[in-house]
């Protein structure tokens, strides 16, 4: 590598891709065009958890040809660890009240399924005209608990993914695919600044 290149970050050797752009585009296009026929007439209201789910929304809001009103939930359920803890932490509140509301909860991956099933319960008791869930992808072979998303992306094997929101000690949320990481732990700690080699 030339002494002035840098060390590119997105085609890092270390990653494999597992669902690339074009795939993850197409599919959001088509998660857009069914729940814009589902809710056709009624008041939508996206609930995106906050931070993964951040991409998957932008883009899904986009794909959804409707008026709609848009809040955040911080909800912590790894710490900076990669394996779940199955303690559920909320690190933000929504802004605006749920009741009355048809709420679709954006999420960006099902694992254990504990998140989503406390927000589930929280978001019940609110008084909402109805719930459901969109989620980007879901790892059924992990599952502790039943959840049932009717907007769902891609079903993938119980692998630990980086990229298009999801992150790994707060890094690669910007990939534009989703990947599967070697080795996540050595990835958190890798300096992709210098340039040269
Ligand atoms: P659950 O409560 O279903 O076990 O976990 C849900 C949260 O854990 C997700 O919203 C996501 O933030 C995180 N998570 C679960 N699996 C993965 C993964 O493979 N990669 C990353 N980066 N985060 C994950």
């Amino acid at each position: 590598m030339a002494a002035n290149q840098r060390a590119s970050f997105m085609n890092d050797s270390n990653l494999k891709v597992l669902i690339d752009s074009d795939r993850l585009q197409a599919r959001v296009r088509e998660l857009g065009r069914q729940i814009t026929e589902d809710y056709a007439g009624r008041e939508l209201h996206l609930v995106g958890v906050l931070k993964g789910a951040c991409v998957f929304m932008s883009d899904l809001m986009r794909a959804i040809d409707l008026p709609l009103t848009l809040d955040f939930i911080g909800i912590s359920s790894y710490g900076a660890s990669t394996t779940s803890s199955g303690e559920v932490r909320i690190t933000k509140d929504l802004d605006v009240s749920l009741a009355h509301k048809d709420v679709l909860v954006v999420e960006d991956i099902i694992d254990t399924g504990l998140t989503l099933n406390y927000m589930v319960n929280i978001f019940r008791s609110r008084e909402v005209n109805s719930l459901a869930i969109a989620a980007l992808l879901d790892k059924p072979e992990r599952h502790e608990i039943e959840i049932e998303a009717r907007y769902l992306g891609f079903t993938i094997p119980n692998h630990f993914v980086v990229g298009y929101g999801l992150d790994v000690g707060e890094v690669y949320r910007n990939l534009p695919f989703i990947a599967v990481p070697e080795n996540p732990d050595h990835l958190t700690r890798r300096d992709f600044s210098s340039t040269g080699e």
